[in-house]
């Protein structure tokens, strides 16, 4: 067994923006495990731009985002090991696996988890119908395509309007298919406002709302796909049907972390992100073991994901130097209050804000006007106007230690309609 100070797993954008960070803060002694054969994670499939507008102040697309890390990382000594695979944490022993040296543990001193997370697949959503081929998640599709070059279609119909279907329905398109709906069951757009204009509204492709996927048709090889429309209870309206001739159905119906090392390690998870519960450190249940990126929560835009990293990956460099950094367990809990469905940090330690700390929020409607309100024992402490919020975008605010120091209790955010005049 070797000994590290900070192993961290994943080298997917939240990876390399902590080790570097961790580094930056002054520990040299960084090991990065990533089960690919390259560094990059999601990005390297992701050949669109929209990567960086906020961290680097112009349009990347997913590679040219993640050389800028790698570029990085290459003018330190971290460590990259390639092709391995973690398989389990017990404590800070991380065991791995690899072609090229099998079996092999490390200790370390701290841990950073960044493993991203992975695609919803059929299963899970009960897609009904026939087990003929064609039947994709959009991001295996993305791959296939970006990385390999295959296009999986010619005539494709698209299940669900998450990011990763709206990138698709215009990629496909380009790639000469024919895209024939997006089928959305919720009333609203689970993607960005600017990927369905700029992905499906470009391209006059149709976007059926409150609509699902009631048969799959094709024994072999798919041949049609039929959808219908749903009622409030998200049960499909019998007459409703629509058919499809299409050979291809391509899903992108939820992004699912990749905790099963997390859930093995005995760290809490919170069951409304799927990831590691958290403090405003970056810091698990677990002391010295910290998370961050889509592993802890999904993220729309990977500015955010970098963001958070390296707030991990500073925290995680204070653990290694001072031996401790919060106290895991003496917080202050932040509620989900009206139309707020989780937030990341769930706890926050005020005496160790210095200045602020920024709360990342999802709401579970969309809402022209309103108020993010900030309430601890019945006081608004903070209030922010948004013109409009939705499921799909993820919310950040920014709440000032000299406003937290009123907070008398644990603290709810929840989002107010203002009222048309
Ligand atoms: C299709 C798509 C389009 C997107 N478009 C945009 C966009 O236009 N603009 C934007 O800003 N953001 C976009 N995003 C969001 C952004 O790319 C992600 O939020 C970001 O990549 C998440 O980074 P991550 O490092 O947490 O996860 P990932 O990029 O998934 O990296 C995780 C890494 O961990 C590795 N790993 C997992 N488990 C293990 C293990 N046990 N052992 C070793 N390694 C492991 C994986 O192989 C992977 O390399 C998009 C995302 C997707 C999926």
């Amino acid at each position: 067994m070797t000994k590290h100070d900070i192993v961290i797993i994943g080298a997917g954008p939240a990876g390399l923006a902590a080790a570097i960070a961790a580094y930056n803060a002054g520990v040299k002694d960084i090991v990065i495990i990533e089960r690919d054969k390259e560094a990059g994670g999601i990005l390297n499939q992701c050949i669109h731009n929209g990567f960086g507008l906020h961290r680097f102040g112009e349009e990347l697309t997913g590679p040219e985002y993640a050389a800028k890390y790698i570029d990085m990382l290459n003018n330190t000594d971290i460590k990259l090991l390639l092709g391995t695979m973690v398989v389990s944490i017990d404590g800070k022993i991380v065991s791995m696996v690899s072609e090229a040296d099998g079996f092999c543990q490390i200790e370390a001193k701290a841990i950073i988890l960044a493993m991203g997370c992975r695609e919803r697949n059929r299963g899970p959503i009960f897609v009904p119908g026939g087990r003929g081929r064609g039947v994709f998640t959009a991001g295996a599709a993305q791959r296939y395509l970006n990385i390999n070059g295959y296009l999986v279609g010619k005539r494709v119909v698209i299940l669900g309007s998450g990011d990763i279907g709206l990138i698709m329905a215009r990629r496909m398109t380009l790639e000469g298919a024919k895209v024939l709906a997006v089928a959305e069951i919720m009333p609203f757009t689970n993607g960005l406002a600017r990927n369905v204009a700029q992905c499906l509204e470009d391209y006059d492709i149709p976007l059926y709302l409150s609509h699902t996927v009631t048969n799959v048709i094709g024994k072999n090889r798919l041949e049609g796909i039929v959808i219908s429309e749903v009622d409030e209870n998200r049960k499909p309206i019998p007459g409703t049907e629509k058919r499809f001739e299409c050979d291809t159905l391509l899903l992108s119906v939820g992004l699912v972390p990749e905790n099963e090392i997390t859930r093995s390690a005995g760290i809490e998870i919170d069951p409304r992100t799927n990831g590691a519960i958290v403090g405003e450190d970056m810091q698990t249940g677990e002391s010295g073991i910290f998370a961050c990126g889509n592993v802890l929560h999904v993220h729309d835009l990977v500015d955010y994901v970098s963001a958070e990293s390296e707030r991990a990956g500073i925290n995680a460099a204070k653990y290694v130097l001072s031996g401790c950094v919060g106290s895991v367990g003496n917080a202050t809990y932040i509620q989900n209050g009206t139309d707020v469905s989780y937030t990341v940090p769930q706890r926050i330690e005020i005496e160790n804000i210095e200045k602020s700390v920024d709360i990342f929020f999802r709401v579970r409607r969309k809402i022209d006007s309103c108020r993010i309100n900030v309430v601890s024992e019945g006081e608004v402490i903070a209030s922010f106007k948004r013109e409009f919020v939705a499921p799909g975008e993820m919310q950040k605010i920014t709440l000032p230690r000299l406003l937290l120091d009123k907070a008398l209790g644990d603290i709810t955010v929840s989002v107010a309609e203002i009222a048309e005049e």
